[in-house]
């Protein structure tokens, strides 16, 4: 009940990129509504309509609204990561964002309810030195995985400043679950002695100095690394909450759907349990026209019942492909209601690019995962949900791969086959973590005793 912490007013700064801001306003709402904090939240103008339906079911939420500055590295009038070039980092926005340390100090300074705590994205790490001139402890929200967190973590600690010389990776867990192989592939654009990139590098030195760490995970998936996490930064102030759970309705999250639930379900009422395949690429990325191509053969192939969402930026749908899939699939273009399609018991399985968000939304749905990651940490997490977790199969590694169509075909029939009513074994791990997740967020679960203890640290 909203009492004990009703004076504690929290300053939370979310970075500008669909799956970072969505789940951690979804976090700080649940801090407000159940534990009594008010909450100023950081937003540039053009981003406020976006956190319009966190403010509208958050009543304690103010915006605390600053125009952002320029900077040369990034084009005038883009502030959110969606609409940044492809060859601009998607954590460069924070350049700019620095800028208003000042501005927020001063404001910080000036208001009657002085903030006790500062919330804010693993991306700006300058809020470090932020909240120490402010005087208030630092909570980092981490919104990959502990295990592509302590990767990234590690990574930057060790990396070499000046050469191409190797990492030293001796001091990583032994487990053969720690997936160091991938390094190569998650920080392939990493070119040491690079402005943009020292930025990036001192950002996360930055985070690994901060008070506390958030990290959307659960014990069962990850304890392994949640411990390498304590370990590394010498404290137990990392608390797994999640999967975080979206606080309005799943068709609003992040965007306005552009299918109804009515046809949606309509669509969905002629299928069985589990026979459909969900495929999406998370908010940032657009497949080419032949992976496209690719895509649309093998669904044509296997003659799996599909949904496909295409994203908003994409028409490369070979010609000819809905007449023939006719009855079997439908097509989203635009932004799909990921959540509302995964949770449907027709669904069976989901080609992911692997993103985090989409991960925990598919672990939460129960479905296996198809991974096919584009960049960055998502070649980790493919890889602990393949090898390590037991509840993903391979569909395709890399942004510019194309998989053979009959391989991606198979895969397809694969996830959605039933044993005559009984459930595969991925299918059975699937629906076995979907348990511990479910678990994990209800009172008594780890998430939820790992939130509590971060209520009783910040109200000492
Ligand atoms: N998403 C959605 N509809 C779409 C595309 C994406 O709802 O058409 C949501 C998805 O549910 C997830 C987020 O956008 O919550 C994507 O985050 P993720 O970490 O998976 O990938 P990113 O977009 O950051 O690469």
């Amino acid at each position: 009940m909203a009492t004990q912490n009703s004076t504690k007013h929290i300053l939370v700064i979310p970075y500008p990129a669909q799956g970072h801001l969505v789940p951690l306003l979804d976090l700080v709402h649940l801090f407000s509504l159940r534990h009594g904090f008010s909450l100023s939240v950081l937003v540039t103008p053009q981003n406020l309509p976006l956190i319009q339906p966190f403010l509208s079911s958050t009543p304690a939420a103010s915006p605390l609204i600053f125009p952002l500055p320029s900077h040369p590295t990034i084009p005038s009038g883009i502030e959110h990561s969606r609409h940044l070039p492809p060859n601009i980092h998607h954590a460069l926005l924070s350049l700019p964002l620095s800028l208003l340390k000042p501005q927020i100090l001063s404001w910080a300074k000036s208001i009657p309810n002085p903030i006790s705590l500062l919330i804010s994205d693993s991306f700006l790490g300058w809020t470090e030195s932020l909240a120490r001139e402010i005087g208030v402890p630092r909570v980092y929200f981490a919104c990959t995985g502990a295990l592509a967190t302590a990767l990234i973590d590690y990574v930057f600690l060790h990396v070499p400043k000046k050469s191409n010389e190797l990492i030293q990776l001796d001091s990583l867990p032994s487990s053969p679950s720690f997936p160091f192989s991938e390094l190569p592939q998650m920080f392939c654009s990493y070119k040491p002695g690079d402005p943009d990139w020292e930025f990036i590098r001192e950002s996360i030195l930055a985070n690994s100095c901060s008070w506390g760490v958030f990290t959307n995970t659960f014990h069962a998936l990850e304890s392994e690394y949640i411990s390498y996490l304590k370990n590394f930064y010498g404290h137990n102030r990392v608390w797994a909450v999640g999967p975080i759970q979206p606080t309005g309705p799943p068709t609003s999250r992040g965007g306005n759907s552009s299918v109804s639930s009515v046809e949606l379900e309509k669509w969905f009422a002629t299928c069985p349990p589990k026979s459909v395949v969900y495929v999406c690429f998370g908010s940032q990325y657009t497949p080419s026209e032949s992976q496209a191509c690719a895509i649309a053969s093998a669904l044509e192939l296997s003659r799996v019942r599909f949904i496909w969402a295409l994203g908003g930026l994409s028409s490369v749908i070979p010609e000819g492909f809905k007449e023939k899939t006719k009855g079997k699939g439908l097509v989203i273009r635009g932004w799909a209601p990921q959540v509302e399609i995964l949770q449907h018991p027709a669904v069976g399985s989901f080609l992911t690019h692997s993103g985090w968000n989409s991960v925990l939304e598919g672990v939460m749905a129960g479905v296996t995962l198809l991974t096919w990651p584009m960049k960055a940490e998502q070649f980790v997490n493919a890889k602990l949900l393949v090898e390590a977790v037991g509840i993903a199969a391979k569909a395709a590694s890399g942004s510019d791969a194309v998989p053979e169509v009959e391989e991606l075909a198979k895969v397809f029939v694969e996830s959605v086959r039933m044993r005559t009513g009984s459930l595969t074994a991925m299918q059975e791990k699937a629906v076995e973590m979907q348990r511990e997740a479910v678990a994990a967020v209800k009172e008594g679960g780890s998430s939820h005793k790992d939130i509590l203890d971060f209520i009783n640290a910040v109200s000492l």
